[in-house]
């Protein structure tokens, strides 16, 4: 059963990035899963819950799946904004702005100019609307607005200075400053949380009946990172529509590349950093269509078209043990990823790739790494110009 939580930020959030000892750290953009589901299981042993069944159930077994909690603005959830997005450099965003000249995915277009079809007069990093290059990548996470289109999510960060300690005197060690970004406090997040379906009922109690108050990130004694559950709402099951998807993204590709193509074509957007190894436990910093087809379990042809992509190192802490975590290396949210496909099984294809976006792909599925999305919408149907 998957649960939609909204929460509120009621005290600047301060979710480090990496380990870091610079005395002038970043934060993080949204909360990661694991912050929550720490803050979550903290709240949970203050109200007295200690370590019962659905405790363990929730935060010991493994099988739930937290967040990621991305930022939202008005609307109810948002994602990330794909690596293949464009905007005008002179008047950049979502056309939904007056003054702004608008997105551009880029995906299928790449694919023309790969394949030498992309007309002359459309050139590929100028905008359309006032002709003038190049364009730029948009980044962030993006929300649909009341009126059904894109907008981009706006954050507030601020910056927090604090003097260190000085460990022999316990005193304020003079000279020695060090700041630290935050997210204002008043900003909305929204993300999943996935549980197993016998503990839903539980889990429903839970989250009905009280206010929920948690604490993540650091400065958690000194009144940071305060959140507050605003909704939690029970979603329904869906039909996964990716035959759907796949058929609209084909039929947009061959109105740009013209003519039948000689093969299925398919993408995958990372909705989540995903962590991917090998058979030798090697991180992979990419998918190409041989790893596809093994993650897939099919047979045939899987080629990689096209990709857009950045890594990241993710880097944390065992509180528990007070030891680091083991580094893992990420590809990263919004990375895309085109394949073609030749002498594969339609019908096999179409149902592995249901699975697939259903249940992620990777490492720390439960931290909410590795979820995907095949032939989004945004790649074939947004026309944000
Ligand atoms: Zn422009």
């Amino acid at each position: 059963m998957k649960f939609q939580v909204d929460m509120e930020a009621l005290s600047p959030l301060a979710l480090a990035k990496d380990r870091s000892t610079l005395n002038y750290q970043g934060c993080q953009d949204y909360i990661p899963g694991a912050s929550f589901r720490g803050g979550l299981a903290g709240w949970y042993l203050q109200e007295g819950g200690g370590e019962d069944p659905l405790f363990k159930e929730l935060f010991l077994s493994g099988r739930c799946r937290f967040g990621p909690f991305y930022p939202v603005n008005r609307g109810t959830n948002s994602e990330p904004i794909p690596l293949t997005a464009r905007t005008c450099k002179t008047f950049p965003g979502f056309k939904r702005h007056d003054e702004a000249h608008g997105v551009k995915d880029l995906l299928l277009p790449l694919l023309a100019v790969k394949k030498d079809v992309y007309g002359d007069n459309e050139k590929l990093d100028y905008c359309p609307r006032c002709a003038r290059p190049p364009l730029m990548p948009v980044g962030g996470f993006m929300e649909k607005a009341a009126d059904d289109q894109w907008d981009k999510v706006s954050l507030k960060k601020l910056v927090i200075t604090r003097t260190a300690i000085n460990d022999l005197t316990g005193t304020v060690d003079e000279g020695q400053l060090y700041s630290f970004f935050a997210l204002a406090e008043g900003q909305r997040f929204s993300g999943e949380v996935e549980i197993d379906d016998q503990w839903a009922g539980a889990a429903e109690e839970l989250f009905a009946e009280q206010e929920i108050k948690l604490r993540v990130g650091r400065g958690k004694t000194r009144g940071l990172g305060v959140l507050r559950i605003t909704g939690v709402t029970l979603k329904a099951g869906e039909d996964s529509p990716v035959g759907l998807k796949v058929e609209g993204f084909n039929r947009a590709l061959g109105r740009y590349v013209g003519g039948e193509e000689d093969g299925l074509y398919f993408s995958i957007t990372l909705k989540s950093d995903t962590i991917l190894r090998d058979l030798f436990f090697r991180p992979l910093a990419g998918i190409d269509g041989e790893e596809l087809a093994k993650i897939l379990g099919i047979k045939g042809s899987i080629q990689l078209e096209h990709s857009s992509l950045n890594t990241s190192l993710v880097q944390g802490w065992n509180y528990l043990q007070g030891l680091p975590r083991e580094d893992c290396l990420a590809i990263n949210k919004g990375s895309v990823f085109l394949y073609k496909t030749r002498d594969v099984d339609r019908e096999e294809l179409l149902e592995k790739l249901a699975v697939l976006e259903r249940t992620g792909v990777g490492l720390r599925r439960e931290e909410g790494f590795g979820k995907l999305s095949v032939c989004d919408s945004f790649h074939w149907e947004s026309e944000q110009w």
